[in-house]
């Protein structure tokens, strides 16, 4: 145990990682010799400007992706190298997602949302977990609700419950208040910070928004496929004078 000790403090990361999109002059280096580690029981946010390989990097991290060079890690797990069946698994075991659209089955009610990525994967939930998660979004008298029958707010919240019931390595954020007004968008980065507080969780997140930033507590700038910066406990002031500064 104790020689992995240092390693138990990060839950993900890339080491020396390059991605190349297209061939000959066509050829776009979206990631270029990148090492980062994302910490565990911690809320990072990977910022940059538009192009600058925030999608990527994110998409490589998550195994949605493969690299050219270099290594990915969730948790103790080497994704290079590994077949497409041992990457769904990690997928689906290790790593939990927000997205933009909150891609809740319509049929189904808030419960059975939550519960499906489980089902699928055969594996039988934790039920004092799953009313510990429930319990912290506030999710605990809707869940018999289906998805028409929520606020745009609640069906966010039913989305972070899928993401944290199989107690993932990390939960991947892309854009996650990007559909939603300013008011709901806090309350879904204030439930993301709570996951990190109140349950040891450990969430990625991709924004361009200096406020949704803010939340996190690191920032990961990237400008041209590199690693350009490290803010720690970012505000709105100083991600937008880093941004400024990238002439972003
Ligand atoms: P961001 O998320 O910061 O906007 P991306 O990771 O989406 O940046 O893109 C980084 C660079 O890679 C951009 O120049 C983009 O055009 C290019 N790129 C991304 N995906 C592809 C793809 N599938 N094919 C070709 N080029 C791509």
């Amino acid at each position: 145990m104790r020689e992995n000790d240092a390693d138990n403090h990060i839950a993900a990361g890339m080491k020396d990682v390059s991605k190349v999109y297209g061939r000959g002059d066509a050829a776009v280096r979206a990631l270029d010799h990148v090492s980062v580690d994302f910490p565990a029981r911690q809320f990072t946010a990977i910022m940059g400007p538009s192009g600058s390989g925030k999608s990527t990097l994110m998409h490589c991290l998550a195994g949605l992706d493969t690299v050219d060079s270099g290594s990915v890690r969730i948790g103790q797990s080497d994704l290079v190298g590994l077949s497409d069946a041992a990457l769904t698994k990690v997928r689906r075991d290790r790593v939990g997602f927000v997205f933009q659209s909150f891609n809740l089955l319509p049929t189904m009610s808030a419960e059975e949302n939550i519960l499906l990525g489980l089902s699928l994967a055969g594996r039988r939930p934790d039920r004092t977990w799953f009313t510990t998660v429930v319990d912290a979004l506030g999710l605990g008298s809707r869940l018999k609700h289906k998805p028409a029958e929520l606020s745009g707010g609640q069906q966010q919240r039913v989305a972070c419950a899928r993401a944290l019931v199989g107690k993932p390595d990390v939960v991947f954020a892309d854009e996650p208040t990007g559909s939603l007004d300013s008011r709901t968008g806090a309350e879904l980065l204030g439930f993301l910070r709570t996951s990190v507080r109140d349950l040891d969780q450990t969430v990625v997140m991709v924004t361009h928004d200096p406020v949704a930033a803010s939340y996190a507590d690191h920032g990961v700038l990237l400008a041209d496929g590199r690693i350009v910066r490290h803010l720690a406990r970012p505000t709105a002031d100083t991600v937008l004078a880093a941004l400024t500064g990238l002439g972003a």
